[in-house]
């Protein structure tokens, strides 16, 4: 605005405008460096590493004090839950060692509220090497679903429960096991050693004939009413607070729906292959209304 007369020309101005968009990339970045599991290691301090020595005190790997000070004993306990973990002992938390700490502890950060005593196992689809669905622009499925499935659980816990993810980062489920298993039968086993209440799976759909198709979609598995039911209550839901339009609900051969012993739902939100569902799922706030919306249809799926 003021550039036009300005003499010190376009240089000056630069730098301020430079500064903006540092602050406003820091502002976009910062939520999901807070959402993401951050990585630790000797040196590091604060808030997550209390977090961190919490849990392995709960678990008896770490008895010195929470001080929030990731110093040799805290090194000496992630090691050592790594090594019973069937980890690399390497002593760096990153999304395996908070994954594997996550299922140990089962995860029981929900307390009251309508979901309180219920199992829920989400699982995000993809992972790792396997990208799921690309868009014609580069983003990746695999990106999408974990976005989606760590805001669910949150919400969810909010209201109670219990959550297991099947992943907690960008990797294959199972890989941290510390010998070679299939990742859809890791999902499976995950949801059913746990007696999961419910398995809901956590996809973007993808339809390469006609970009326009636009829209979310429930899978249930067959034969299963309850598993009708819950695949219905999660789709519509997600349509009522994404704005999405409800396409159906379909019977789902998918091995995580056949495979697993408790109502599981497999739910497609939007299209990869949609230049419009893409821009939406790139959002944070479209994001959060989705998981808000599966979060509602898993307390209305309870609730009947
Ligand atoms: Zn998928």
């Amino acid at each position: 605005m003021q550039a036009h007369s300005s003499q010190s020309g376009p240089k000056v101005a630069t730098i301020p405008v430079i500064a903006v968009l540092l602050v406003s990339l820091m502002v976009i970045l910062l939520p999901i460096r807070a959402q993401a599991a951050p990585f630790l290691r000797k040196g590091s301090v604060g808030e997550s590493v209390v977090a961190l020595q919490k849990s392995l005190a709960t678990l008896g790997y770490y008895t010195a004090s929470i001080d929030g000070d990731f110093g040799p004993l805290t090194d000496k306990a992630v090691r050592a839950f790594q090594s019973a973990s069937g980890l690399v002992p390497d002593g760096i938390v990153g999304p395996l060692t908070w994954g594997a700490l996550d299922r140990t502890m089962e995860v029981s950060r929900g307390r009251t509220g309508p979901l309180r005593g219920r199992l829920i196992v989400l699982d995000a689809g993809h992972g790792g090497v396997e990208p799921g669905a690309i868009s014609a622009w580069g983003d990746k499925e695999k990106n999408f679903t974990l976005g989606l499935a760590l805001k669910t659980r949150r919400y969810l816990e909010q209201m109670g429960a219990n959550v297991v993810m099947t992943r907690y980062g960008d990797y294959s489920p199972g890989s941290d096991w510390g010998y070679p298993v299939d990742e859809l039968l890791a999902r499976v086993s995950i949801a059913n050693s746990k007696g999961a209440d419910i398995f809901v799976s956590i996809h973007n759909n993808a339809y390469p004939k006609d970009p326009g198709v636009s829209g979310v979609m429930g899978f249930y598995r067959r034969g299963s009413s309850e598993s009708y039911t819950l695949a219905s209550k999660i789709a519509w839901s997600v349509n009522s607070s994404s704005g999405l339009r409800m396409i159906d609900v379909q019977e789902g051969p998918y091995y995580v729906l056949n495979r697993t012993y408790m109502p599981a739902a497999l739910i497609e939100v939007g299209f990869m292959t949609n230049r419009n569902d893409v821009l939406r799922l790139r959002l944070e706030s479209f994001q959060d209304r989705v998981a808000q919306g599966i979060a509602a249809g898993i307390v209305d799926y309870f609730g009947r």
